[in-house]
């Protein structure tokens, strides 16, 4: 009997423009995803929000969002994307408790996941993110051992999207069933990265050792 397939899962952050492009391709690949949103930081249309790479990169609006995630999994990313770690206690509660009720509305989603805004995590901010009914939280640090977490709240990818060592980490996955990698559209840049990544995706689907999943089965949902 061959063993079950590693479950291959991703997350990107942000809720930038570019997820237009991306889950167009994800649509066409069959592949499912989740996406972390600031419901604070949207506008009915579309929002810059800063310069990367020579590039500017815009946030989507509200009036575009429901047909740009439409079939996908959205997660919270607090409401407006500050350092948890360095504001009182009440105010990151609000951050927290706020941005997935927001979502939970507009997208009608259970919305179990969150991500801790610049990867800062501590003690009492886990307790809280658990607390205000996330099933689990990702961090930005890389790890091998994906799966299961010692604490869902503090989830460790395998890797950014973008790692040089990024096959490595994969195959490496393969001991533990699971593999979880993130990161952010806008940081395709040109069509180079963009036809790398389409590489990428085909790659694994192509791969009779790994299938697609998506987040929230990982915890039961
Ligand atoms: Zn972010």
């Amino acid at each position: 009997m061959p063993a079950s397939p590693c479950i291959v899962v991703q997350c990107w952050d942000d809720g930038v423009t570019t997820d237009a492009r991306l889950t167009d391709l994800l649509r066409r690949l069959d592949i499912p995803a989740t996406f972390n949103l600031c419901a604070g930081l949207h506008d009915n249309q579309r929002r810059f929000g800063w310069m990367h790479a020579g590039q500017e990169v815009w946030r989507l609006g509200w009036g575009e969002m429901r047909g740009v995630y439409d079939g996908f999994t959205i997660a919270n990313h607090s409401l407006t994307h500050p350092n948890l770690c360095e504001m009182p206690g009440s105010a990151a509660r609000h951050e927290i408790a706020v941005g997935r009720e927001r979502l939970r509305q507009f997208f009608g989603q259970r919305v179990a996941g969150f991500v801790y805004p610049f990867g800062a995590v501590n003690p009492a901010v886990m307790a809280m993110v658990r607390e205000t009914g996330h099933v689990y939280a990702r961090t930005v640090e890389s790890t091998a051992d994906v799966f299961p977490p010692a604490d869902p709240m503090a989830f460790h990818p395998s890797c950014h999207f973008q790692a040089p060592d990024f096959w490595q980490r994969y195959d490496d996955a393969k001991r533990c069933g699971v593999f979880y990698f993130w990161g952010h559209s806008y940081e395709l840049v040109d069509d180079t990265l963009w036809q790398r990544l389409e590489a990428l995706f085909e790659q694994i689907s192509a791969d009779p050792d790994s299938r697609w999943g998506d987040l929230p089965e990982l915890f039961g949902g």
